[in-house]
């Protein structure tokens, strides 16, 4: 059948493709696919439980549950200090991933330019395009542990530019700018009159600074659309909530292109949410703690093996350089999966940008980490034999 012609021209997801067959694999310890390991507390699902008991299995207001609104609207007060009208500033959606595609879909007319960090989530250059507008990569370097440059913004600007899609803590970088570097592109928006995209689904996992949101930055607000949800925080990916928090113009063009797609995000889910924003604070911290620990684990022995990393300041990704052993990011991931038996992403499947990487996410358990860790320098070490081998790898390990 034919199709439009601008899916016909979407690349699969890298990581989707990697990972086809990956399932039915004996003994892989997968570092793949950014899925906390930590279940939905017992107390959350039973929320949605006791909802669905109760018979409440309806439709709610097209902008989510009044009461969650308000919840978040709380939550983003308390922890940011920013003010949010959950009549008329929030918006309840299905993940972020449907806020983001709202939000680009409300913003872009044809050919509008949209900055986006590069390496990068997966779905943002396609959610660009089928929005019509078109993604500009803003190059981050290792050398900058990933932070996207004031300067390197201000070079990308056009008169097309429109949006400027920050994510941090950074899938798959683990970046996280400070408030200083952060202040700098604040001044770089103002001054070329752009709209803010944040997606801060990882701002839980901010393990040496607090958090800062973009939109708490000195005149922010008004031109940030702050994204976030319940996946990455609350264990929650299968659930489908988030939410988008930004200026009413915006939330209501959004809430148009929401009320004749997605209607409302599921109610249990919804109630569940309420529930998950109840979480005391000493929990959330607890699981903050143990994936700093998975964090140290798995950065000291990708350094110790020889695949330089820089220590993530957030979110639950390692992005190491697989440079020295002169392999592509591919053939290493793929090397690495048949004959170590571990998974890990190639760092260019988040943009050409990530190319001499890969991404090991360390959701998972310390046991699980060694045991990977160890496989990695087994297969690093067995490179030394073939002729793929870089000069200088047999000192590094
Ligand atoms: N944004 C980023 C940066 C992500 O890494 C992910 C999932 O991995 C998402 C959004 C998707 O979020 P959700 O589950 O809320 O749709």
């Amino acid at each position: 059948m034919k199709l439009a012609r601008t899916v016909e021209g979407l690349a699969p997801s890298g990581i989707r493709l990697f990972f086809d067959g990956v399932a039915e694999m004996d003994d892989v310890i997968s570092l793949g696919v950014g899925e906390p390991d930590f279940g939905t507390a017992w107390r959350v699902r039973e929320a949605a439980i006791y909802g669905l008991e109760r018979g409440r299995t309806t439709y709610t207001a097209n902008s989510g549950l009044l009461e969650l609104r308000q919840a978040v609207a709380g939550h983003l007060r308390r922890r940011y200090g920013l003010e949010y009208d959950p009549a008329k500033e929030l918006l309840i959606t299905v993940g972020v991933s449907e806020a983001l595609d709202l939000a680009l879909r409300a913003l872009l007319d044809p050919g509008d330019e949209v900055l986006v960090p590069e390496p990068s989530y997966v779905a943002y250059p396609p959610c660009v395009v089928l929005s019509g507008g078109v993604p500009v990569a803003l190059p981050t370097l290792a050398e900058d542990a990933f932070v996207p440059k004031a300067k390197a913004v201000t070079r990308l600007v056009t008169a097309r530019t429109r949006v400027l899609l920050l994510n941090y803590p950074n899938n798959p970088t683990g970046a996280a700018p400070t408030r200083a570097e952060l202040l700098e592109l604040a001044e770089v928006v103002r001054r070329h009159d752009l709209t803010v995209i944040s997606d801060e689904i990882y701002d839980r996992l901010s393990y040496d600074r607090p958090h800062v949101a973009f939109a708490s930055l000195p005149g922010m607000a008004e031109r940030t659309l702050l994204l976030n949800g319940f996946s990455k925080t609350y264990g929650m990916t299968g659930w489908r909530v988030g939410y988008a928090a930004g200026p009413a113009e915006l939330i209501g063009g959004m809430t148009k292109i929401h009320q004749y797609t997605a209607l409302c995000a599921g109610r249990s889910a919804q109630e569940a949410a309420i529930v998950a924003l109840r979480v005391p604070e000493r929990e959330v911290q607890a699981m903050v703690d143990d994936y700093d620990a998975r964090r140290r684990l798995i950065v000291g022995g990708l350094n110790r093996i020889g695949l330089p990393c820089h220590l993530p300041a957030g979110a639950f990704y390692a992005f190491p350089s697989i440079a020295p052993t002169g392999l592509s990011a591919q053939e290493f991931a793929e090397g690495l999966l048949h004959e170590g038996r571990v998974a890990v992403v190639p760092g260019d499947a988040f943009g050409a940008g990530g190319a001499g990487h890969v991404r090991c996410a360390y959701a998972t358990g310390l046991d699980q980490i060694e045991e990977a860790l160890e496989r990695i320098e087994r297969f690093v070490v067995s490179l030394q034999g073939g002729r793929r081998i870089a000069k200088g790898l047999t000192a590094a390990v």
